[in-house]
């Protein structure tokens, strides 16, 4: 087994981080000096390394390119506002995660030790890159795929499993307009929809598309096989207000992705005294309460975005407006989360994890 205690770490020669200014972190465009990298080679992970950031060599029959063994990870970093410490926000939750989309890929599962404990020591050795204004942070993507070199269909014997790091800042913070998909699936009942795994976005992507054609940001996905029943948003789960009840589709089906936002959002909102209940939510439903004066506010979670508010839903016969005037819970959410993340508010629920 992996002891992280010896991880080889070969630094960079010099950082980059001096031709980059703040302003320019915007998701997913740059990537800190190291990365690290270990190899699934005889049923074990060895070649554990922290290394300059760097391309990676692949066969170009690598099974994962061709029939989609891959799975990834979302997870943020942040400098406390009052510290300077950095810590993770509830990383436990992603590495358990990560390795439910593992099983469901038929992949081998990453130790804790690997994934927690690499990824703190690949913070730490970056540290200068985790930036300190509000609404920035160190976005942590830790990813596995299959690395034979054989076209067979058939589970790979090989895999690497490796984290980069992005600093970033605010996602897009406009509010959404969003479609309501009645065509397009994302997952059903027996599929993936649970894991994130590559896959599930290659496949959303032309859905998306189209309604961004039509003028929108997302789609929010219906069940597949009425499309009658809320699922989720984009890469976000999804709440919908109703005065003092927040309901978001429960997890039973499996076709929804267990967001660590979602869960911590639901936590914060019982603690605030909003009813939140898990359940299925048809379309009929929310525009019927609509109709009542009784729908308040929707917005979805979401590691990458915190909690994003919906103004417009709409669907080929409706078009729902949320006016910002009736938004309380959501903004509410939002700011207990970035609190506790950025470190201005007590951490009471033991969610950051330091880095050191
Ligand atoms: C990652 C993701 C989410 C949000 O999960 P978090 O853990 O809150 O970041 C929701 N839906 C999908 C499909 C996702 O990929």
């Amino acid at each position: 087994m992996t002891t992280i205690g010896d991880i080889e770490v070969t630094k960079a020669t010099s950082t980059r981080l001096k031709d980059i200014s703040i302003d320019q972190f915007t998701f997913g465009k740059y990537y800190t000096d190291h990365m690290l990298e270990a190899d699934y080679i005889n049923g074990e992970w060895t070649n554990v390394q922290i290394k300059p950031y760097q391309p990676i060599s692949i066969s170009p029959a690598c099974s994962a390119i061709h029939y989609g063994q891959s799975i990834f990870e979302g997870i943020k970093a942040y400098r406390s506002e009052k510290t300077g410490n950095i810590s993770i926000f509830r990383p436990l939750d992603n590495f358990k995660r990560f390795n439910i989309s593992a099983r469901r890929m038929e992949m081998p599962e990453v130790p804790e030790d690997l994934f927690i404990e690499g990824m703190k020591q690949l913070i730490a050795l970056d540290e200068a890159w985790v930036p300190r204004e509000h609404d920035y942070s160190l976005y942590v993507r830790p990813f596995m795929f299959a690395t034979d070199g054989f076209i067979g269909v058939k589970p790979s014997g090989t895999y690497k499993f490796l984290i980069i790091l992005s600093p970033t800042g605010p996602y897009y913070n406009h509010p959404m307009k969003i479609y309501v998909e009645e065509k397009f699936v994302r997952a059903v009942e027996g599929g993936v929809g649970f894991a994130k795994n590559a896959g599930n976005y290659g496949a959303a992507m032309h859905p998306t598309a189209e309604a961004k054609k039509k003028g929108y940001d997302q789609v929010l996905w219906t069940d597949a096989k009425e499309h009658r029943y809320v699922q989720e948003c984009g890469t976000m789960n999804v709440f919908f207000v109703f005065g003092n009840t927040a309901v978001t589709p429960g997890l039973e089906s499996g076709t929804i992705l267990e967001g660590v936002t979602r869960m911590s959002a639901i936590r914060l909102m019982k603690d605030m005294g909003v009813e939140v209940e898990e359940r299925d939510l048809s379309i009929e439903e929310i525009k019927e309460r609509y109709r009542k004066g009784e729908l308040t506010e929707a917005f979805g979670t979401g590691t990458a975005a915190t909690v994003l508010m919906i103004q417009e839903l709409a669907d080929k016969d409706d078009s729902l407006t949320l006016p910002q005037d009736k938004w309380k819970v959501g903004p509410a959410v939002k700011a207990k989360l970035d609190a506790i993340r950025e470190g201005s508010a007590e951490d009471t629920y033991n969610w950051m994890v330091p880095v050191s």
